[in-house]
């Protein structure tokens, strides 16, 4: 089956993104112009450039980084990313959107984001504990449990945060599971952590059907990004009913206006299978999965997919962003103009970062939680984010993502006036 990809949408640099909605924040919140420079810039930023030796003997060299945007409300926190089209203003953008994040949802961290540019589908498995371990070993002078603690995002998971837990542990000779979140149960990670963010998409879409008086039994749904965020989301959607009609990932998309067999698919690709190999529905092209006539659409994919130009297609009725940075600012406008509701990144994907504080938690107390109590939490924190973010927008009359911008970045701006500028 061939089957294109949407393609990341060129020009759309997402520091640019994240610059533009903290700027709208900033203005509406008056905020003082040195305070202003402070949030609007990243606090602290590595690059490295590591060798790693590759199964024909060979050495090569990988670019990765590690940012902090801001350190105010605590350690900061934030995923690392494997992918070719990694960059520094993207993990800066990242970071950013980690700090509004946390704060939006009250857990005390400050932002970061880490990468490197890798494809890392191309390297064998022990290439890449090469790699990994390696980068773990450049940015082990700035991640700690209690000053910056990652997680796994696109193209890392939880055999890779195991790898990086045991490099800071054989570095500092006992073990620090608090170094990392997304890690495996058996070596400090939390139930439930996997699904997580997925899962907080389930809790937000729940709330919304019961607001808006929509049945979720049969509600129709598009997921762009079939992987940890978007696989869960779609296969915990069609547990409760909700009709799951396009899926894609970077092989393409598969579309069946009757639903789609989600449950069989998501455990194919949990299995290493990639759409395509898959089937079980029609191929659609480039863009065309985000203009399906579903109630809601959830790109969990990559930044700038959503832009004034595939906006205009959109006829989703709400747009549930499981990936940071989908919509570009011209995309939202769009969108508003069509009186699309638009759940923002920092609140629909915020189950990853609300669950990993619970591991966090768990780790650093050495006390482990039943998955049912990681469930009920998550799902109390992130619904009572969204009746905030709500009535936040209701009373000053924005979109949903300019309520959560104002309250985030009110904490945040609180936090760092409160601590002060040192000395
Ligand atoms: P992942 O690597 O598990 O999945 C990403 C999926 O998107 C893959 O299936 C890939 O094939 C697909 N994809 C990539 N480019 C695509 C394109 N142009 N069109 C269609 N599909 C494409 O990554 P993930 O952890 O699910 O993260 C996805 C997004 O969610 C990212 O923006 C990430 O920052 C964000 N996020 C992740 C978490 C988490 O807990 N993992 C938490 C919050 C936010």
């Amino acid at each position: 089956m061939a089957v294109p990809k949407a393609a990341a949408k060129p020009g759309a640099n997402p520091l640019d993104t994240a610059i533009a909605q903290f700027e709208r924040a900033a203005d509406r919140l008056n905020l003082d112009p040195g305070l202003r420079q402070v949030l609007g810039t990243c606090k602290r930023e590595l690059t490295t450039h590591f060798p790693v030796q590759m199964d024909d003997g060979s050495t090569k060299v990988f670019t990765g980084y590690r940012v902090q945007h801001n350190l105010a409300r605590g350690p900061a926190k934030g995923g690392i990313r494997y992918h070719p089209a990694v960059g520094l203003d993207e993990v800066r953008a990242l970071a950013m959107w980690m700090t509004w994040k946390s704060a939006l949802v009250n857990v005390p961290y400050g932002g970061a984001k880490g990468g490197v540019i890798v494809d890392p589908k191309a390297l064998s498995e022990t290439e890449l504990e090469n790699l990994t371990r390696r980068y773990a070993t450049e940015i082990s002078i700035v991640i700690d449990p209690i000053r910056d603690i990652p997680a796994p995002d696109v193209g890392t998971d939880e055999r890779v945060m195991a790898w990086i837990m045991d490099t800071i542990s054989m570095h500092r000779g006992y073990t620090v599971a608090g170094v990392v979140t997304g890690k495996p149960v058996s070596v400090g990670g939390t139930l439930g952590r996997k699904e997580a963010t997925g899962r907080g998409i389930l809790y937000l879409i729940q709330e919304l059907t019961r607001d808006h008086g929509i049945p979720l039994e049969g509600a129709t749904v598009a997921v762009q990004g079939f992987g940890n965020v978007g696989g869960v989301a779609a296969t915990l959607l069609a547990r409760e009913g909700a009709r799951v009609v396009g899926v894609s990932d970077t092989s393409g998309c598969l579309y069946n206006e009757k639903g789609l067999d989600v449950e069989t698919l998501w455990q194919g690709k949990k299995e290493g299978a990639s759409l395509s190999e898959l089937g079980g529905g029609d191929c659609l092209g480039g863009d065309e999965l985000l203009s399906l006539p579903v109630d809601f659409l959830i790109p969990a994919a990559l930044e700038g997919q959503i832009t004034a130009q595939t906006a205009r297609n959109i006829q989703a009725k709400f747009v549930i962003e499981g990936a940071n940075g989908p919509t570009t600012p011209d995309g939202d406008a769009v969108l508003a103009e069509k009186q699309v509701l638009v759940v923002p990144d920092i609140l629909a994907n915020a189950g990853g970062v609300i669950v990993s504080y619970f591991e966090w938690v768990q780790d650093l107390q050495f006390f482990f939680w039943e998955e049912k109590q990681v469930c009920e939490q998550l799902q109390r924190v992130i619904t009572s984010a969204l009746r905030e973010v709500r009535a936040r927008a209701e009373q000053e009359n924005v979109s949903l993502r300019e309520a959560a911008m104002l309250i985030a970045v009110s904490r945040v701006e609180e936090a760092t006036r409160l601590r002060g500028i040192y000395p």
